[in-house]
This record gives C-alpha cells, sequence and structure tokens, in this order.
C-alpha cells in the first residue's frame, strides 16, 4: 500500500483511513522492523513550528496519522482532503481488538502510577484473551531509564503504547527505538487515562460535531491555554496556503 502524505505546516502527514491504517500497523508487526507510529492532532503540529526536534522527528516517523478534526480540515484547505479522521485513541483501540486473534503483545508505558495498571485491566475486560505483557508507569528519573528499557526488551512486545504526553513520548522512543527493538512503537498521549476512566472522552456528539477539543479544553481548565493551540494552528494553515 503506497501511503500519500499531506504536509501541514512543515509535517508531513499520512492522508488514510482507519482501516488502512490498521492494514499498515499489521504489515509493520510482520515486517518485525522497528516502526514509530504518531498521531498528530493541531496541537503536536504547532509545536512542531517551533520544536524542531519534535519535526524531525515526526518526518522521520514511519507513520503519522490524522488525529483530530484540525488536521483533517488542514488538509483539506491545502487542497488534499483527507478520508477521515484517525484518532490515536481509536487506533490503539482497534490495534488491542485485534490483537487476541493474531497473538500481538502489548506494553503499556506511561502515565500516573496505578493508570496503566487500570488501563490493562480494562484491555483484558474489553479484548478477551489480549496479552499485555507489561506495564510501566510515565515518571521516573533518568537512572530508571535502563531498567525500563531492559523490562520493555525482556517482555518482547509487538506493540509498545506509549503514554508520556506530546513531546516527550516522541522523543523518548525516538532516542530509545533501536534499543528498544519492538516492531510498533506508539505515542498515545492520555489514552490510559481514557481507559482507566480517569480521564473522559467526549461524549459522541461531540466528537461527532468535531467538538473534542472544546470539550478536553473545558473539562480541564489547565489545559485552557493549550486551547488556544487551535484557532493559532487554522491561522497558520491559512497564511501558509500557497
Ligand atoms: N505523563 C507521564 N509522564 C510525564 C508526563 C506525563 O506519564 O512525565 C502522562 C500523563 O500522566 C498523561 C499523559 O502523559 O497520562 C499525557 O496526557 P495528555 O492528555 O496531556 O497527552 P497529550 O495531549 O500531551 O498527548
Amino acid at each position: 500500500m503506497s501511503l500519500e502524505k499531506v504536509e501541514i505546516l512543515g509535517v508531513n502527514v499520512n492522508s488514510l483511513t482507519m482501516a488502512e491504517a490498521v492494514e499498515t500497523v499489521k504489515n509493520f508487526i510482520e515486517k518485525g522492523e522497528r516502526k514509530l507510529i504518531a498521531t498528530a492532532n493541531a496541537e503536536m503540529i504547532m509545536r512542531a513550528t517551533y520544536d524542531v526536534e519534535l519535526k524531525t522527528i515526526l518526518n522521520a516517523a514511519d507513520l503519522v496519522v490524522p488525529d483530530g478534526a484540525g488536521t483533517v480540515w488542514a488538509a483539506g484547505y491545502l487542497g488534499h482532503p483527507m478520508p477521515e479522521r484517525v484518532a490515536g485513541y481509536d487506533l490503539s483501540q482497534e490495534l488491542m481488538r485485534l490483537a487476541p486473534s493474531k497473538k500481538y503483545k502489548l506494553y503499556f508505558f506511561g502515565s500516573a502510577p496505578g493508570v496503566a495498571d487500570l488501563a490493562k485491566a480494562k484491555a483484558e475486560k474489553w479484548y478477551p484473551g489480549i496479552d499485555i505483557v507489561g506495564t510501566r508507569n510515565g515518571f521516573f528519573s533518568a537512572e530508571d531509564e535502563q531498567s525500563i528499557i531492559a523490562d520493555i526488551k525482556a517482555k518482547r512486545p509487538d506493540i509498545l503504547l506509549v503514554a508520556l504526553g506530546v513531546p516527550k513520548q516522541e522523543k523518548w522512543l525516538y532516542a530509545h527505538l533501536d534499543e528498544l527493538n519492538v516492531p510498533v512503537s506508539i505515542g498515545v498521549g492520555g489514552s490510559f487515562d481514557v481507559m482507566a476512566g480517569v480521564m473522559k472522552r467526549a461524549p459522541l456528539w461531540m466528537q461527532k460535531a468535531k467538538l473534542e477539543w472544546l470539550y478536553r479544553g473545558l473539562k480541564q481548565p489547565s489545559r485552557i491555554g493549550r486551547l488556544m493551540a487551535l484557532p493559532k494552528f487554522v491561522f497558520k494553515v491559512m497564511g501558509s496556503k500557497k
């Protein structure tokens, strides 16, 4: 499958459906190489405009899915309509759904102490037979790093989900990709929090109305500043149109 990319503010984002994203991950796992997947929403792309390291990583990633209404809007506005939004949360759930029949092993790394374990328990309930071979919370010091990497290597997951927030998760994964030797690694932001029920996703009607960003902003007032990334993103994309 050849994957088309759309450049949004200097970040190359794949244009594809959820089904194609899942298919791509399946191929990655079969190949067994070390693939990095990022989920680009407007906030991440905005950040990449001033965080050169993040931008370099995103453009080096093997797959960058259009996470969020803002990204899909930008692609359409720039003349390259995308088929649909592929949210990181949804992609990770699709992969978990597939995991028992494909015998994919997963590892959950990140979020506050206890949250990845709660997410694991939820996954085991929702996707019977799923094999989550390890969990580790995302609060660690430099000295802990080697033992975290050693644990992931020893457990040999096929899919490593990392929830350290943007851009920490992308930078951490990129720095350790070779050492980890995991076929597919994905930065998943607040996904374990959502699975564990620590943080709720927007109601379906809001997701459908493309208002998930607003819900998140209102639920976590500390994110209000981050919410401003969206209008800034819209203006910047408009200004970037040739
Ligand atoms: N987190 C972590 N280690 C850190 C900083 C954050 O494990 O040093 C976790 C945090 O507990 C949360 C996730 O990273 O589960 C970030 O979630 P957020 O919704 O902020 O993700 P983003 O929008 O940045 O992708």
